[in-house]
């Protein structure tokens, strides 16, 4: 159920690698969601990605370097050490052990939220936690704006805030092919994950 007390980012992705739509997301929830916290949660075995991820490792290692130095912000690595495939709400449920009390502000891109009603237990998730949601380009452009439309019939109690992020189509998937053609990445990853990504010849075939 939604509570009214501290609230803690919880922010999910495969980061394969972390790009600058995915900085500009954490420095908007940073300003407009009044955290105490931000979680940044790299995911172990994704059970929505079709393409097989990087190791874990290095997206850990560049989620790292991507996120440092924003404050109040940590990469939790808890995904990436369980077995099995990563389920979101299992994730929110030992947040919610760990620090009862808490509200929970799940940050995600319209494009998944527009895939909600597919997550495992997504029922529960809406109850434990607001959803946040930010825009990508493609999709402010054709929702209009607008409020976001996230279910069709949100269960009682469902809450979603929106998340104004300078809409950008930046996508890992153009970085990573991008990388398979040497392309210079400097203007979408931060310059110590491009190092990284260049250092350990990661997405070097297509
Ligand atoms: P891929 O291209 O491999 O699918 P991605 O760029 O979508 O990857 P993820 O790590 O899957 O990156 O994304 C993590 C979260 O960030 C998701 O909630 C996703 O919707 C959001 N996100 C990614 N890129 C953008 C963007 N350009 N604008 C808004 N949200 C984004």
């Amino acid at each position: 159920m939604a509570v009214s007390g501290p609230r803690i980012g919880v922010f999910g992705g495969a980061f394969d690698p972390p790009h600058k739509a995915h900085r500009a997301l954490v420095e908007a929830a940073l300003a407009q969601l009044d955290l105490i916290e931000l979680r940044i949660f790299p995911t172990g075995q994704a059970w929505h990605k079709d393409q097989a991820l990087s190791p874990a490792q290095d997206r850990l290692a560049m989620a790292r370097l991507a996120f440092a130095g924003f404050p109040r912000t940590q990469v939790d690595a808890r995904e990436m050490l369980r077995s099995g495939p990563t389920y979101t709400l299992d994730t929110l449920r030992e947040l919610q052990r760990e620090r009862p009390g808490a509200q929970l502000v799940l940050i995600i891109g319209a494009d998944q939220a527009a895939s909600l009603e597919k997550w495992h237990g997504w029922q529960d998730i809406v109850s434990m936690a607001i959803i946040a949601v930010a825009f990508r380009a493609a999709v402010a452009g054709a929702a209009g704006q607008g409020a976001p439309r996230i279910l069709p019939s949100p269960p009682p109690g469902a809450r979603f805030e929106q998340l104004d992020i300078v809409p950008t189509d930046v996508s890992a998937t153009d970085i990573r092919a991008r990388a398979a053609r040497s392309d210079d990445l400097s203007a979408l990853v931060e310059p110590a994950v491009a190092r990284y990504i260049e250092q350990h010849r990661l997405y070097r075939t297509p």
